[in-house]
């Protein structure tokens, strides 16, 4: 029953992003249709069908970056599950992350166990979930000075705990309550998908995420998800 109300909940994102995606993608076209139009008229001297040319350039470079941002969304993920070690899986994601992160001039602190965190999921699932909240955390520090996120990882009886802390620009609670609804976002470029997907990736592990913030002062994620006992592995 939990399976299938998780694959619900996924199927019915893939069509409000289905409907998006279109929305989104219309926009551009529209343009790009607009200038070939100009430029077809052949009166326009060569500087401004120079702009024109230059404009739609720039508008089929925003509709690839749109459906290269979706298809890494929609990709029919056969949900085959593994066994993973969180502890690898979190510094791997981190040193993708870290010169994104020091282009916005944050810093990324990661603790973590010395011993392997086991966990049963999608690799590529996992790693785009920790991909999004590092993400997040980075765009929210990047106009403070001393931006930080802490990421820190630790087992506990039968879950694992993921903190997840920046000191960026927090949110009040009208933005934590809408938090993970989809095309929620507050910024200028942004999709308002990442939290969907990883929220719905989370869930259907089995876990769940918690979230404390307070504007100006910074964000806590708190991602838990149930581990795999090296015990039963070892069986
Ligand atoms: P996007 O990043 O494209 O806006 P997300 O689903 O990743 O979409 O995030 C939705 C919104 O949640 C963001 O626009 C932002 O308002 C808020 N948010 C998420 N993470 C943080 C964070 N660490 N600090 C402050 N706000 C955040
Ligand atoms: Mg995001």
């Amino acid at each position: 029953l939990f399976i299938s109300h998780a694959q619900n909940e996924r199927m019915e994102m893939m069509s409000h992003v289905a409907a998006s995606l279109a929305h989104e993608v219309r926009n551009p076209l529209t343009a790009i249709k607009g200038f070939l139009k100009l430029i077809s008229e052949r009166s326009h001297d060569t500087q401004k069908i120079e702009q024109y040319i230059r404009i739609s350039l720039d508008e089929v470079q925003r509709t690839e970056s749109i459906l290269s941002e979706y298809l890494s969304l929609t990709k029919p993920s056969a949900r085959q599950c593994e066994i993973i070690n969180y502890c690898d899986q979190l510094r791997v994601v981190a040193d993708v992350m870290t010169p994104y992160a020091i282009m916005y001039n944050v810093e990324l602190e990661v603790s973590k166990p010395d011993i392997p965190v086991l966990v049963l999921a999608n690799p590529d699932e996992l790693k785009q979930v920790l991909v999004n909240f590092i993400k997040n955390g980075v765009e929210a520090c990047s106009e403070i000075t001393c931006g930080k996120i802490e990421l820190s990882l630790k087992a506990e009886g039968n879950n694992t705990i993921l903190l997840i802390k920046d000191n960026g620009v927090g949110m009040n609670r009208e933005q934590i309550e809408r938090l993970g609804s989809i095309y929620f976002s507050t910024k200028s470029s942004g999709t308002g998908l990442g939290l969907t997907y990883s929220y719905q990736v989370i869930h259907a592990l089995g876990g769940l995420v918690t979230v404390s913030s307070k504007p100006q002062l910074g964000t806590r994620f708190t991602i838990t998800i149930p581990s795999v006992s090296a015990a039963k592995h070892e069986i």
